[in-house]
């Protein structure tokens, strides 16, 4: 028996689940197809585990400081399986909070694999399910490269698996997770080598970011290895040597963590059957209300190739039940300015322009702000690690199009000043917010 529904959502991470419940809170009969845990990526082997690990590694360099502030700091040991035991539980207890928030909206959970019939029809195993909407929200994987041995290196997903802290590890990549994981590794006792193809890391964002979180992985013996690309790598009695395209070869590596970037979950989705192409890339790619080409079909979060982040999923999907169950026609995620913060230690918060995309876009209208500081945090501690923070201006009111920070407390600093961003706030705005001292944050209001 065919079962129908108003609306469908093809997997359960952080897009699924919120386009779902938002619709069931408008009265349309829904259900979510997820073959695995509830959550999706950012649950189970994203955001939330990551967190952790990055919280952990954050209090080994607070122990570390505190001998500056008289403590008898006796060195700590710390044991990554009871981390890692406590962490698979709260992500476990998170698990059963969304299945039960599923229950509580009357929204069914179809466990398997999707794959569409048509349009308005899906298979999952031997069920049959037809809906009047369907939402793709397939997110995305890691990926290896396609050199030998790289069956021989872990993914991010590994990385959460790892029951130890690897002796020695080579991460591979220059994006969020080659240097959170990088961090993470790095502060809990690992002697970690980031391979970057390039000159620098996170060439995304403004260079003062990339510089500045350089010089201070360097400070915390991370060696960052440039113009590096993995040829190889080669396994002998468990231990790995990385081989780069130039010849230089890295013996003795425990761990090798591929953090390359990840692609998009389209191939089982039998995608022609509903009349939906895919783009080189393999990314759904829609308009700005989520629609494919097919009318009826949409897709939303990482499967897209949009800004690959859990709030812009969970915005899109959202906004999307509420153009479709709400009457709200024009409903559609802003994709502008989007705020985002990298977990590396220290964190990093960005929004808007580079200085070098403002330049480009708007030339000698550009001005730019800067600080560079050691915090007052490090006045007693013998670790020292600078903050860098940059404003963005542009045009005769000086209106802020990009602001950056990397150094303690960006990740909690950037969520305020994104709403005056997103706002439209000048720098003007900012002179006339008194400061609140002293803080790292008060150096965005006292800039000249
Ligand atoms: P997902 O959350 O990936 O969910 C997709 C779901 O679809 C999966 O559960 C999958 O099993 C299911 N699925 C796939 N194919 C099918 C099918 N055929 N049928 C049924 N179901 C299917 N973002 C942040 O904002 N902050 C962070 O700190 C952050 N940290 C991250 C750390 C790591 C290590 C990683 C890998 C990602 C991180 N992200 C972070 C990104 C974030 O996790 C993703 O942007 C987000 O999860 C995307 O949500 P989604 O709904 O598009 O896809
Ligand atoms: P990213 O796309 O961020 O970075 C991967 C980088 O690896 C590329 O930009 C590229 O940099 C480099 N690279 C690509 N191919 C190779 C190769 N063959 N060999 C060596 N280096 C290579 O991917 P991630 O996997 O780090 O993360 C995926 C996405 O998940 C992120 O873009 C982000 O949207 C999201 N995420 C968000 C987080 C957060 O919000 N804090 C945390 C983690 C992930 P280059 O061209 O410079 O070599």
């Amino acid at each position: 028996m065919t079962t129908h529904y108003d609306y469908l959502a093809i997997g359960g991470g952080s897009g699924g689940l919120a386009t779902a419940q938002r619709a069931a809170e408008y009265g349309a009969r829904v259900a979510v197809i997820e073959p695995h845990r509830l959550g999706g990526t950012c649950v189970n082997v994203g955001c939330v585990p990551k967190k952790l690990m990055w919280t952990a590694a954050s209090l080994a360099h607070a122990m570390e400081d505190a001998a500056g502030y008289g403590f008898q700091v006796v060195h700590p040991t710390h044991d990554w399986q009871t981390l890692k035991t406590a962490r698979d539980a709260y992500v476990g207890k998170l698990n059963g909070i969304y299945e039960n928030n599923l229950a509580k909206k009357g929204i069914d959970w179809i466990k398997g694999r999707a794959r569409f019939v048509d349009a308005h029809t899906v298979q999952v195993g031997d069920k049959r399910v037809t809906a009047s909407h369907i939402v793709i929200a397939t997110g995305g994987q890691p990926i290896k490269p396609e050199i030998s041995g790289a069956q021989w290196g872990i993914t991010s997903d590994g990385f959460f698996d790892l029951t130890q802290v690897p002796r020695r590890a080579a991460v591979v990549g220059s994006g969020y997770i080659a240097v959170e994981l990088a961090g993470v590794l790095a502060s809990l006792g690992s002697q970690v080598s980031l391979f970057v193809r390039q000159d620098r890391i996170l060439r995304q964002f403004d260079a003062m970011l990339s510089t500045g979180l350089m010089r201070e992985m360097a400070a915390a013996g991370i060696e960052v290895v440039t113009h590096a690309v993995p040829a190889a790598v080669e396994l002998s009695a468990d231990v790995r040597t990385l081989v780069l395209a130039d010849g230089r070869r890295y013996p003795g590596i425990d761990t090798v963590l591929w953090a390359i970037g990840r692609q998009p979950m389209t191939e089982d989705l039998s995608l022609p059957n509903a009349g939906i192409d895919v783009s080189a890339a393999g990314f759904i790619e829609t308009d700005r209300f989520q629609n494919t080409q097919t009318p009826s079909v949409y897709a939303i979060g990482d499967v897209t190739g949009r800004e690959a982040l859990t709030p812009v999923a969970i915005a899109a999907g959202r906004r999307l039940a509420d153009r479709l169950f709400n009457h709200q026609v024009d409903r559609a995620l802003d994709y502008a300015l989007i705020p985002t913060v990298v977990f590396s230690h220290p964190p990093i918060g960005t929004i808007g322009l580079t200085e070098a995309q403002a330049r480009h876009s708007f030339g000698d209208s550009v001005k730019t702000y800067g600080a560079s500081f050691v915090p007052m945090y490090h006045a007693l501690t013998e670790r020292k690690s600078r903050v860098e923070m940059k404003l963005v201006c542009q045009g005769p009111d000086e209106v802020i199009v990009g602001l950056h920070i990397v150094g303690q407390g960006a990740d909690e600093m950037l969520q305020g000043f994104a709403v005056a961003v997103k706002m439209g706030a000048t720098k003007r705005d900012f002179d006339d917010t008194l400061a609140i001292h002293p803080t790292i944050a008060e150096e965005f209001v006292t800039m000249r």
